[in-house]
């Protein structure tokens, strides 16, 4: 008889977040993590002799919990963080935003993605769900970087049928690239950007290449309410009748989705999901908060995102939790709902299932991705643990993550980089960080008018 293969990497005496409900979170203290060929291979939660595998991680005094998975954002406007601030969103996109974003050329996004996918891996975020332009330089950055990722290139309308080509096009070249690390989507920009026949051709372009539609929804009220008062039917309707919904879509924000757009997602959830980063909506004085008690009681995944950071400032999924669990309990009025399992769980299996991965990623399980992240609980601001749910949810620092896994590659351990030059970095956003802030030349990339 064959003996199995010896692991590629064994994690030895982690406290390992082997299971997750709305209701409980479960830990299993001296477990042994085993990865070969890039997933979980064993996880045993009972001692077991020393493993035969090439390489061994001691973690004791650590937990071991799957990869932070960040659900939309924009990776490379890491490079416009604190360039717009104390604005309204209707300034915010046409007064700084897309005016900047015109001098955004390819080499910055190479730049501002990997810039993002420094701070990620050192976040603990594996899995990222990017949303942008000049994907194929972001591409690269995932590659180059190691880490997992979504890709979707944005588009508007207003490019003509260049635009959505180049989205189907880039969908078509990426998928499942980098050793299957790069997924990738369809990216119309918003259904006030995008018109119902384009929304069309990308639901059905999705479909026939078996993924996502990833798209700006109802991001606020006044933006439901606009389609409404123009067209009788919610942003989120206007994505059934195109066909959006059916072919599946990774939806973003929806703070303005509306009661009765709930069933409408009810019936898809299977294939369709809501990303949430509460700290640009606090920041831009939004109102209402994204439906999630409704949305989680049809059964629709809810996963944490951050945004672009030029509104989120960080690509911290730990925050992204910690906002979101405790304006749910404000939101609430109920100090009991939205527990630490339930944060931790919306961290893991459901951030999953918003990007169709659940079961691939965002557990620590037989079979799944070795995206694994250990996290240091001794620092002050975590001692003494007596809910270790709680201490991952509301004490934790990314400073903590000392070391992130993703497909059985170490990407940083004790704190250092292992795949990108983090001095390099500094001096190449040193030198253009100005020149991409300039707003001088008058023009901007689109009009913000929902
Ligand atoms: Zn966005």
């Amino acid at each position: 008889m064959d003996s199995p293969p010896i692991p590629d990497l064994a994690i030895v005496n982690c406290t390992a977040l082997v299971g997750s409900t709305a209701g409980r979170a479960e830990f299993a203290p001296g477990t042994t993590l085993e990865i070969t060929g890039g997933a979980i291979s064993a996880v045993h939660t009972h001692p077991v002799d020393a493993p035969q595998a090439r390489e061994v991680i001691d973690a004791r005094g650590m937990v071991a919990m799957p990869g932070l998975i960040n659900t939309h954002c924009h990776a490379a406007m890491t490079l416009l963080r604190g360039a717009a601030e104390d604005v309204a969103v209707g300034a915010w996109f046409n007064d700084y935003i897309w005016p900047m974003e015109v001098n955004v050329g390819e080499r910055d996004v190479y730049t501002g993605t990997t810039l993002a996918a420094a701070e990620m891996i050192q976040a603990g975020v594996t899995t990222f769900a990017d949303h942008y332009f000049f994907m194929d330089q972001a591409a690269r950055a995932v590659v180059d970087s190691g880490l997992r990722a979504n890709l979707g290139s944005a588009f508007f309308s207003s490019q003509g049928a260049d635009g959505l080509g180049a989205s189907i096009d880039f969908a078509t070249r990426w998928s499942g690239a980098a050793g299957g690390r790069i997924t990738t989507s369809i990216a119309p920009h918003a259904p006030y950007t995008v018109d119902d026949d384009d929304l069309a051709a990308a639901a059905d372009a999705a479909r026939a290449l078996g993924v996502r539609v990833h798209i700006h929804a109802s991001e606020d009220i006044a933006q439901a309410e606009k389609s409404i008062a123009a067209r009788g039917i919610s942003p989120i309707e206007v994505l059934r009748r195109t066909g959006v919904l059916d072919a599946g879509c990774i939806i973003a924000h929806g703070n303005g989705i509306v009661p009765d757009d709930i069933p409408l997602l009810g019936a898809v959830r299977d294939r369709v999901g809501v990303t949430h980063g509460p700290k640009g909506y606090l920041k831009f004085a939004l109102g209402p908060i994204t439906p999630i008690m409704d949305l989680l009681a049809a059964g629709v995944p809810v996963g944490y995102c951050t945004d672009g950071a030029a509104s989120n400032n960080t690509m911290d999924i730990f925050e992204s939790m910690r906002i979101t669990a405790i304006l749910q309990k404000q939101l609430a009025g109920d100090a009991t709902w939205f527990r630490s399992s339930a944060a931790l769980h919306m961290a893991g299996p459901e951030s999953a299932a918003v990007l169709g991965m659940r079961g691939q990623i965002g557990e620590l399980r037989v079979g799944a991705c070795a995206d694994v992240i250990l996290v240091d609980t001794s620092g002050f601001h975590c001692q003494p643990v007596h809910d270790l749910g709680a201490t991952l949810v509301y004490s934790i620092q990314t400073s903590d993550v000392q070391t992130t896994i993703v497909d059985g590659k170490v990407l940083m351990r004790d704190r250092r980089l292992l795949t990108i030059d983090g001095d390099a970095l500094r001096s190449e956003l040193r030198d253009r960080a100005r020149e991409i802030t300039d707003r001088s030349h008058g023009r901007t990339i689109q009009d913000y008018a929902p």
